[in-house]
Formats: structure tokens, sequence, C-alpha cells
């Protein structure tokens, strides 16, 4: 590699891919680490006297009556008098902050090419070059193209004390100090030591660090005092993950944080920037700035970030949307926490008309900063979002509208060159004062604006123009209604049907089930069973978005399952109705902890919902940190998985104890309806012996996710399943924008059944409005069982054969017919749940939803014993 050059260097002096200083990195004389080399450019030395060009404005300053006489005046005032006619603001030139020796942080182990750590420091050359090439920057190897290019700001390096306004100078400024003296060996250790997460240095990370904090003060200080009229600051080491007292996530200082607080503190820029605004878009949680800051009334920071449920960079709970600050910053920390990745410019657009710039217009900022990632870039992988150039222009745009334009940009990550190149290029150009691109999409997704309103409701206590207000459930100490409308159910169904419930003897299933399994009276001596899993009803209401509340009388309930119950009985076909709620009222398991006492709200399933979200590692690390424990994890969607696991089990338990036991000559049908599906595919993919015995699978999917049925251990599970199926889809259901999408082709594989589009949005009314279609399918093959049965009636024990059979069968049309989910079934992947399709759709992948789905370890069988896995072997898939 080659030395380092003694002096940074201006302009291109490398090729485009040039060195990356990498190492073994030689020690820089000293002096080369002073600034002199770094030209002034216009800007005077802010470092220096930034105090003494301070104007400051006050209202009794009126001199707008002569000021067309003092217009060629050069008082040392002339901001003040030009503020008062023409545009002042605008003409000021926009801040770049650039300096080449951020670059000098760099990895010491050498690595391959293929194996360069993302964070790497090339990252802010591309970003320069891009500004240089289109012509915004007065370098000398590329001319300016505009009349007013960007006004360069000097970086410094911020001081020791700026440091400590954020950092514990013990625990953090001395170690990230103690780095820039020791040997390259050492340094790979530290880097590859397992406290340091995700953290790597070399001598010289201690002085780019500095750099890097100093630019983001010296940029904002910059925007403060009006030498320029906004800026960016192009810099590196990143900073928002750096917390108090560590540094983390490629962060060593927390440089918008420092900027902000160094700023506050300023004797005179102080009074300009009492309240400040965070605006942080990376496409990861800033835990650092939320540390920071999480009880200061006056800095609100608002983070827009993959969450996935705590499964995504930094993991653990504190990106949830519960997160909202303590005691004077409560409610100045807003966390809107996208479920999956994959989000695109028409959600964060959505965000931003939605949360963002409502709850900013209130707060009314005299300063924002934009601690801008651009990992959430279209191209970025470690982001795996889509949000294009032209959507981060219109966020800046949005936020240029606060503070009277007084806005800093900061980078902080975004790891695909050209995908950073080109929106740090369109956010300068905005600033600068070009309007943003059009947008191409505009729409959001159903699980963004699912989250939007989610957040919404969260935040509606702290702010008066969000809506809709609180309460949210519970609070008043009631009852879920789902439990309610079961018992109403269950008293319904007895009085009708006489269904009573089947009772559930094992420990480790969910007592929430109790009310929720009921069967017509001996049912198990019948020739023909239906088997309905199905979710709570569905109720309708209009909505006036000002409160939570809704009026029962403007409430409709709408239960398609008892039309097929009253089918079922009026054949004298048992029937076994098993309600699964999405969320599960269970105890918690161990004791519950005392509550605090000023949280009085808590009841104990929300306990329980906390404690499932987590692994003890971060339940560990939460119960050190201050933040105060979220009281409303009924929006947690993990509360669902729990919910889906226990719903697994019970479909087992039933099947087990309940139905295998039994003779339905005619046949048994399952029917699963929305989330409850998951239940009855997991029953038919985990256990071989449960397929031959059923007559049919009948599905109902709004949009509700849609999984397939496979099996590790027997591939005619899936051709089966494709025969003797039938799956309705919401035609709103983004299962068939896949389809558009691969006109002509081969669209869904056999292991998702038989596809049918339904008109229906309500799932309930799906089941309506297809119910006489399916009791017409269902009565047809009952009838031809029990044909079957007529005419080998001496045989007697026929069943089994006639059902290996069937099985051949399908399986040889399976082969015939080119299609190859068998095969991928026999190698191993067989997983009901990894192909599971989501709605609301991911743009550009599937299965990625959801938290990255729960899948069945590897072969799908136990490695030692070759048996099925138990349902219970299922393990969350992580991503980082
Ligand atoms: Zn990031």
């Amino acid at each position: 590699m080659a030395p380092n050059p003694p002096s940074p260097p201006r302009g291109f002096p490398q090729a485009a891919n040039g060195p990356r200083f990498a190492n073994p990195f030689p020690q820089l004389p000293e002096q080369a680490l002073l600034s002199e080399d770094i030209s002034m450019r216009e800007t005077p030395d802010m470092s220096g006297d930034i105090n003494s060009r301070l104007r400051i404005e006050s209202p009794s300053d009126d001199t707008s009556e002569d000021s067309l006489m003092s217009d060629s005046d050069s008082e040392p005032d002339e901001t003040l008098t030009k503020s008062r006619r023409g545009l002042p603001i605008s003409t000021l030139p926009t801040g770049l902050c650039y300096d080449d020796r951020m670059r000098y942080h760099a990895e010491v182990a050498a690595t391959s090419a293929e194996n360069v750590h993302p964070e790497d420091p090339r990252r802010i050359y591309y970003i320069f070059k891009e500004l240089c090439e289109a012509g915004l920057v007065d370098d000398k190897d590329y001319p300016p193209m505009v009349e007013q290019p960007l006004r360069r700001i000097d970086a410094r390096e911020a001081t020791k004390e700026e440091i400590l306004l954020i950092h514990d100078e013990e625990d953090h400024y001395k170690f990230v100090r103690s780095t820039a003296a020791m040997t390259n060996a050492e340094l790979i250790d530290l880097s590859e030591s397992a406290e340091q997460d995700s953290i790597y240095f070399n001598q010289l990370s201690f002085f780019s660090g500095k750099l890097s904090a100093g630019a983001a003060i010296e940029t904002c200080k910059a925007v403060l005092d009006r030498k320029v009229k906004n800026a960016i600051a192009v810099i590196r080491p990143p900073g928002h993950h750096a917390e108090p007292l560590k540094p983390m996530g490629f962060c060593l200082f927390n440089n918008v944080c420092i900027a902000s607080k160094a700023c506050q503190v300023d004797a005179i820029l102080g009074q300009e920037c009492r309240k400040i605004l965070i605006v942080d878009w990376d496409v990861h949680h800033g835990n650092g700035c939320q540390r920071a800051f999480y009880n200061d009334p006056n800095i609100l920071y608002i983070s827009l970030h993959v969450h996935m449920n705590g499964q995504f960079y930094p993991s653990g709970p504190e990106g949830d949307m519960f997160h909202c600050g303590e005691g004077p910053g409560l409610g100045k920390n807003v966390n809107i926490p996208w479920p999956s990745k994959g989000m695109g410019d028409g959600d964060y657009i959505y965000a931003f008309q939605s949360v963002v710039m409502p709850i900013a217009v209130e707060f009314d900022p005299d300063f924002v900063i934009v601690a801008a990632g651009f990992d959430a870039a279209a191209g970025d992988e470690l982001g795996g979002c889509f949000v294009t150039p032209a959507c981060y222009a219109h966020m800046t745009h949005m936020l240029m509208s606060l503070a009277g334009g007084k806005i800093a940009v900061c980078l902080e990550g975004g790891y695909n060159f050209g995908a950073i190149s080109k929106s740090a290029l369109a956010v300068t150009r905005t600033l600068m004062g070009e309007p943003p691109d059009r947008l191409q999409a505009t729409a959001a997704t159903s699980s963004a604006i699912d989250t939007i309103a989610k957040v919404r409701n969260v935040q509606s206590k702290y702010w008066r123009s969000i809506y809709p207000k609180e309460p949210v459930a519970g609070i008043f100490g009631g009852e879920r209604l789902h439990d309610i409308i079961r018992r109403y159910q269950a008293m319904h169904l007895y009085d009708k049907y006489k269904l009573t419930q089947l009772h559930i003897f094992r420990d480790t299933i969910t007592r929430s089930f109790d009310q929720q399994v009921l069967a017509t009276p001996n049912y198990e001596t019948k020739k023909a069973l239906i088997v309905i899993f199905h979710d709570s009803p569905d109720l309708l209401a209009s909505n006036t978005g000002i409160s939570t509340q809704q009026k029962p009388h403007d409430t409709w309930l709408v239960d398609g399952t008892q039309s097929y119950i009253h089918w079922a009985t009026s054949q004298n076909h048992g029937v076994i109705d098993v309600n699964i709620p999405e969320f599960i009222t269970v105890p918690a398991p161990a004791p519950a902890p005392a509550l605090p006492a000023d949280q009085p709200g808590i009841k104990p399933e929300q306990q329980y919902g906390t404690a499932g979200l987590l692994d003890p590692a971060s339940a560990a690390t939460s119960t050190q940190h201050q933040y105060s424990t979220s009281t409303s994890v009924e929006y947690a969607s993990g509360t669902s998985d729990l919910a889906r696991r226990e719903g697994e089990k019970l479909a087992s338990y039933l099947w087990e104890n309940y139905i295998e036991p039994y003779a339905f000559p005619h046949g048994i049908f399952l029917v699963g309806a929305g989330h409850a599906f998951h239940s009855v595919a997991k029953l038919i993919s985990d256990n071989d012996t449960v397929y031959p015995a059923l007559s049919g699978v009948v599905v109902f999917s709004s949009t509700q996710p849609i999984r397939p049925v496979t099996s590790g251990t027997n591939h005619w599970v899936t051709g089966w399943y494709r025969e003797n199926s039938l799956v309705y889809v919401s035609e709103k259901h983004s299962l068939w924008k896949k389809e558009k999408e691969k006109q002509g082709g081969k669209v869904f594989s056999k292991r998702y059944g038989r596809l049918v589009k339904s008109p229906a949005e309500v799932l309930n009314g799906m089941m309506l409005l297809h119910r006489e279609e399916v009791v017409r399918w269902m009565t047809e093959r009952i009838e031809q069982r029990r044909e079957a049965m007529g005419s080998s009636e001496e045989e007697g024990e026929d069943d089994d054969d006639n059902e290996e059979d069937d099985g051949e069968e399908d399986s040889t049309k399976a082969d015939a017919d080119g299609d190859n989910d068998a095969d991928a079934a026999k190698n191993g992947q067989a997983s009901s749940d990894a192909d599971t399709i989501d709605d609301p759709a991911v743009k550009g992948e599937s299965g990625n939803g959801d938290g990255g789905g729960i899948v069945v370890s590897a072969a799908g069988a136990s490695p030692l014993t070759g048996a099925p896995l138990s349902r219970g072997d299922v393990v969350m898939t992580t991503e980082q």
C-alpha cells in the first residue's frame, strides 16, 4: 500500500478508485495533522473569531425606513440590513464541510478486496467527487458551474471539552484516545474483541473522530451564524450509534450530538438554537442520540429506521415507538420503527407528512440537524430499503421550511458509493435552492401505514397536532373485546348448535385457549368432521380520527364462521370451532415483577408480551437503562408471533387428542381463516400422518400471510395440497401483484395450494361470499367418499390403502408436470413459514417481511433420529 501523503490532498489527487490509506499505517508527522494546508477558501476562520462576527437581530432595530439609503454601506452589520429586503437568506451560499483527513481512520488489518469493511474511507471521497463533478464546488480541478458554489467550511478537531459535552471522560474519551498510542497488533486485537460492537481503530482513528465531530460543530455554527444559509457536512467516522459511555456501530464520537450541545452552550450562538430538532433518517436507529438527549426537553430527536421488532441493528427494544423520552424530555423522542426492510419513497414521504413534519412544526425548532445516513437508499445492501435521491431531496425540502431555513445535514451511514453520492448530491442541490426532482412512486405500503398509525397514537399524548388521541386500550382496566366476543360466540353457538367447550389438558398450552375450542355434541361419532381455525370476527367501524374511541352502535361484527357451522350441523357433520386470538392473554410465566407505582396500567399479559419479545441479553441490557418500561406492548408485532406459536401447539394437541383417535369415514376438512391458517399449515406440514386423513383444506386470507404447505420428509404433501385445497385470497393481497410482475410465467408454486382470487376484502365477508362454492366443494368430496365407502363396504379397512394410493398418484403428477417443489422439499428447505407470502408486500422481495419469519431449522428433521421436528422447534431468523 502506498504510504500516506504527508499533507492532505486537495481535489482529486488519486484515481477514482484511489487508495484508502490502508495499512499498515505509517505514523504521520505531527504537523501534518494541523490544518494549514486546508485552504480557508472564502470563509474566515470560524473556530477563532466566530463570536466577534455575530450579529444580534432584535425587533427594535427598525432600519427599514432608511435602508434604501444605506444600500451601499459596508457596515459590519450588513447582514442585518440585508435581512430587511430582497432575498437575504437565499442569496447566502450553502456550506460544505469536507476534509480528506477524515479518511485516515481505516482498518489496520489488511483485508481482501471482497472483505472490505463497509465503513470505508472512500465513502466521503466519492460524495465530494460527485459534488465536484456536478459543478457545485469551487475546486481547481473541477471549475464550478453555478454562480454561487458551495462555501467551504473548514473542519477542525473537536476539543476535549466539546466531546465531553456528550461523552464520559473515563469510559469513553480516554479509551478512544488510548487507541492512538497502540501498536497495530493491539489495534487488531481490540477491533476483534467481543466488547467492541462493530468498531475498528487505527492510530489515527482518534484524530479522524475528533475531526469529524469538529466538522459537524463548525458546519452547524456556520449555519447558525448565517455565514451560510444551510450546509452539508460530508464527514466520517459517523456518530449516531456512539453512546455517552462507549463507541459502537462504526461510530466513535457522536458528531451531531456534540455539535448540538456545542452550539447550545456557545455564549452567543446558544441564543439562536435553544430548541434543536435532530432528524435521523439513517436506516439504523440512532441509539447514541436517543440516549444522549433522552431527558432533554430542548432537543427533539426523530428517527426513522428499520426496527424489525428489535432484530435489526442496533438490536433490542430501544428503537421501538414507545421510547418517547423521560423526565423533562418526555415526548421529545420520536421513533418511527419500520417493521421490515424494503421501505421506499412512499413510506418515507408518508412518515414525513404524517408524523415528522406535524411534530416538527409544533416543536418549532430554532435549528435543524439531519443525521443523514444514506443506507436506506436504493442499492444499499446493509439497509435493504429503496429510498431514491429524489425522496431524500423532498425530505430535505420539507425540513428547510423549519427554523427559518437553518438546517445542517451531517453524514452518518450509507455504504453503497453510488447511492450515497447520488443521494448526497440530491440533498445538496436542494439545500442550494434547486427544486427536488419529481417522485415516481408515492403510495405508502400498508405496513408503513400501520406503523405510522401506531406511532401517531403513541405520540398523540405529547403533541396537540397529532390525532387520534389516546386513550389506548386497557388503561381503564377494561377487557379485550375479543374475549368478550368469544364468550358471546360460545353462548350463541351453544344456544343454536349446542357447541360446547373441548378442554385442553396440557400445561404447555396457554390457558388463553380455554374458551376458544368448541365442538358440536358427539362430534366424534359423525361420519364427517369440519375443523375451523379462525381469527376473531372482523369489527367494522367508522372512525372519526379524533380519538381511539369507537361507538358500539356504529361498530359491526362480521362473523363468517357461523354460516359454515350452520351448514355442517344441518348436514349432521361434526364441527370443531377454534378461535385463535391474535393477541394471547396469558398470565406471566414467572411471577410478575412488582410494578412501579407510576405505571398502574400494566396488565400481566403486557408484561408477558414484553418478556416474550426480548432475548435475555437485551432484556438484561434494558434493565440497566434509565428508560421507563413500555406500557403498551399490545402494538408489538411479536405478540402475534407468540399467538402463532401457541396456535401451532394447540392444533397439534387437538389433532392428537380429539381428531386422530376417531374415524371419520366421510372425511375431515380443515378450514383456516386469516392468521389462524398458520396452525393448519404447520399441522399438515409437520405431520406426515395428517394429510392422508384429510378430504380437503379450505383457506381464507384477506391480507394475512399466505403460508405454504411443505414437508421436509414427505414430498407428496405439496402435490396433495395443490389437488385438495381451495385457497381464497383477496384481490387486495400483494400476492396478485407478483402475478402481474411475472406475466405469463408460472407464478405460484404448488405449495401455496389452489389459489382463488376473491373480490372480498374483509376476511369474514370473504367467508360469507364464497360459502356456497365451498359448501358445494366439500359436499362433492364427502359424496365421493361415501360412494367409495359404499362400493367397498365389505372390505371394511380400505381407508388407509385409498389414502396411500392418493399419495402415489399425486406425487407422480407432481413429477410429470415438472414441478420442482417436491425436490425443493426433499432438499430440506421445507418450512411452512420460510416462503410465506406476506401482505403488506415488501417491495422487491418476498418472504422478507414479518421480521424474517420463522424457519424450521436446517434439515427439517432431527439429524440424529430422522424424526420430524417437534412443533416447538422453530427459530427466529435474525438479520443484521
Ligand atoms: Zn446506518
